[in-house]
């Protein structure tokens, strides 16, 4: 009855509701330049000190590939302290992962400590352009005020360099062989490293989606490896495979991860054309 008046609902309503609501786990966006790089972290299993925004998602099933969060910013000086404490093996397959706008509000101090103290962390900006979690807004690294007027843009590579990082690198986390391969060589790097994982998310209003995709059945063997980089749109009906292409964006990272080819084009241009 108080349930009644405070909601303005009936419980047998509610009941029907929660029938009719389909199973819906949190996931990132389809699109979304995140899910690349968890993907990675996940396949190299490494101990992954995460932060707050939308690609703390990357802590959940299928990537799994954060290990903790604690509070904004933290991510940088939980992974230095946990390299000192647990040792220099530990410390070569750790790294911190933190948002573009994280970064600026309190991740940079983290970064600082890094270098006077000799630390050898490995830390990835994911730079999507914008502060995708609490609604788009500007941050310093985007070149517009919170109004949106044009301003001074931090420069992200700069700004780790003047604070003594000598190892910065650009990634682009829809080439997941690369990222992977430049991820694998800066943990093992004796020095402090950046890493900016850079694409923007696939939300903002300039950012066009390509072409939505399907999968050819023909060619597909439903080994369900394209199902670990959870992406929404994938979906499993059991008996086949299929994109839902209402809410595929044609980013191509699913085909990267099918070894068949199976993903084409709804307008069925060959596999060759997408998978890269
Ligand atoms: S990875 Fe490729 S072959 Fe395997 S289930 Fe997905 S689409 Fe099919
Ligand atoms: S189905 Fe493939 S191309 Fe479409 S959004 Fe998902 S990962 Fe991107």
């Amino acid at each position: 009855m108080i349930r009644e008046k405070i909601l303005g609902v009936k419980e047998e309503s509610r009941e029907t509701l929660a029938e009719n609501i389909p199973v819906r786990p949190p996931v990132m966006c389809p699109g979304c330049p995140h899910r690349g790089l968890f993907y990675i972290l996940g396949k190299l299993q490494l101990n992954v000190s995460g932060d707050i925004g939308c690609y703390t998602l990357g802590a959940l099933p299928p990537s799994d590939a954060m290990d903790s969060c604690i509070c904004m910013g933290a991510s940088i000086g939980m992974a230095h302290g946990m390299a000192n404490a647990k040792g220099e093996q530990f410390g070569q397959k750790t790294v911190a992962v933190l948002g573009d706008s994280t970064f600026i509000h309190s991740g940079i101090t983290g970064l600082i400590d890094i270098v006077y103290n000799k630390g050898t962390a490995t830390v990835i900006i994911l730079d999507n352009s914008t502060t995708g979690m609490t609604g788009h807004q500007h941050n310093p690294a985007t070149g517009y005020t919170i109004k949106g007027e044009v301003t001074r843009q931090v420069d992200l590579v700069k700004l780790a360099q003047a604070v003594g990082v000598e190892r910065v690198r650009i990634a682009d986390p829809f080439d997941i062989a690369e990222l992977e391969k430049i991820v694998q060589e800066e943990i093992a790097a004796a020095e402090p490293s950046v890493i900016i994982s850079q694409s923007p998310c696939a939300l903002l209003k300039d950012v066009k989606p390509g072409k939505a995709l399907k999968i050819n059945p023909e060619k597909c063997k439903k080994c369900r490896k394209c199902l670990a980089i959870g992406c929404p749109a994938i979906v499993d009906q059991g008996d086949f495979m299929e994109v839902n292409e209402v809410l595929c964006t044609g980013c191509g990272l699913c085909t990267k991860v099918c070894n068949f080819k199976a993903f084409e084009t709804a307008t069925g241009e060959k596999a060759g054309d997408i998978n890269g």
